[in-house]
């Protein structure tokens, strides 16, 4: 990998991409790059309000979603019927889901990732890209113990 994006800030991505960055769209790129989780438009809206009152969510919609068609951010679907946003992360992650508590849980397995390119090119091609969650609700403790057994 030669890109390191975290070297450079997605305000200053933006900005260098030729997008026109006002105060507003600053304020969400931030947002979004101090984000842990995986927000959706209006939890953006929340945090990025918190610091200038006068942005609307209808301003959130479009600059995530020009951030979004400019790939400099992820749009993730977990069947919740929310988009949620991430930065494209430095390394390629997977999520898992706690469908009772809507949790998510990041991985990555060096199983999955080489098997994926197996089955790929067994069909005939060069796995570029891949996204995969998993859906799950925890394990009790009994459970839990028969499985490492
Ligand atoms: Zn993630």
């Amino acid at each position: 990998m030669t890109d390191d994006p975290k070297l450079v800030s997605l305000e200053d991505a933006c900005a260098a991409s030729g997008m026109r960055m006002t105060e507003q769209r600053r304020i969400i790129a931030r947002v979004l790059e101090t984000a842990l989780d995986h927000p959706d438009v209006e939890e953006v809206y929340r945090r990025a309000s918190a610091i200038d009152a006068n942005i609307s969510i209808s301003t959130v919609y479009r600059t995530v979603k020009l951030f979004e068609d400019a790939g400099m951010i992820a749009r993730l679907d977990f069947r919740d019927g929310r988009s949620r946003y991430e930065l494209l992360p430095d390394e390629h992650h997977d999520h898992l889901i706690d469908i009772k508590t809507g949790k998510v849980v990041e991985f990555n397995s060096k199983e999955i990732e080489a098997l994926q390119a197996l089955i790929a090119k067994r069909l005939g091609y060069k796995l570029v890209d891949h996204r995969l969650e998993l859906y799950g609700v925890p394990l009790d403790p009994s459970e839990r113990s028969e499985s490492e057994t």
